[in-house]
């Protein structure tokens, strides 16, 4: 697993197309560390920890979600410590809890356009044993927004409105000018593909209200405000000519 430092306390492992595996972020503070999504499974995390252990960095007292999406949740029961997600996010997370992870049952998903293709396969890639898959709900979720002080360093968490899930949250380290967000800027899979262009008007706007300097992204380089502003605009512009 790629690890990589981006500012003085803020890290992050590198996302891998084979299995979907996104971008898992890490706030080192004095007090707790927390780690930015959960990865797509036990395996995931277990790299992610043994990346920490190398350099040295504590295992995150708090996990804290992006959205629902199995790549970010369904490591969610080998963490350690905490985790925290958008009330939404929980509410879809109990939800998939009850479903049964066998061939058959996911063939049925997938005739009834519960689940989408993309994620089929690529659950299948990275769980060759089906019956190893275990979703959890997270232990803390919130509305609007919550503060995580972590002794030295504050995560903030804000939930956004998306084009891409409606339980999208972003997390600003605003000491390090750093912001995790997940998958907001894409496409609703599970909708068509569709990009709402309101949902996308009002991300720009969260996200120019937002004080960083770097956007970490789950399946992306990390790039600079003006550039994931750009990329949004010209995402905005392309809707508005369709
Ligand atoms: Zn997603």
């Amino acid at each position: 697993m790629e690890f990589r430092q981006l500012t003085d306390r803020v890290f992050y492992s590198m996302f891998d197309k084979a299995a979907d595996r996104p971008v898992l972020g890490y706030v080192n503070g004095q007090k707790y560390s927390l780690m930015i999504d959960a990865g797509n499974s036990q395996k995931h995390v277990e790299l992610f920890y043994e990346a920490l252990c190398r350099e040295g960095l504590k295992k995150p007292g708090i996990t804290a979600v992006t959205h629902w999406h199995w790549d970010h949740t369904f490591g969610m029961n080998a963490v350690e410590g905490i985790t925290i997600s958008h009330k939404k996010t929980n509410a879809k997370l109990a939800e998939m809890a009850k479903w049964e992870w066998t061939d058959a049952e996911m063939k049925k998903r997938l005739e009834a356009k519960v689940e989408i293709e993309f994620a089929d396969t690529s659950i299948r890639t990275e769980y060759p044993q089906l019956s190893e898959i275990r979703v959890v709900t997270s232990d803390l979720s919130f509305v609007e927004s919550i503060e995580i002080d972590m002794g030295d360093v504050v995560a903030e968490l804000y939930h956004v409105e998306s084009p891409h899930s409606e339980d999208c949250i972003c997390i600003l380290v605003p000491q390090e000018r750093v912001i995790f967000i997940g998958d907001a800027v894409g496409v609703d899979y599970y909708n068509n593909c569709c990009l709402d262009k309101d949902k996308l008007r009002s991300l720009i706007t969260s996200m120019e209200g937002f004080d960083f300097d770097i956007c970490v992204m789950g399946h992306a380089e990390p790039m600079s405000k003006q550039n994931i502003l750009n990329i949004m605009h010209s995402l905005m512009d392309r809707q508005e000519n369709e």
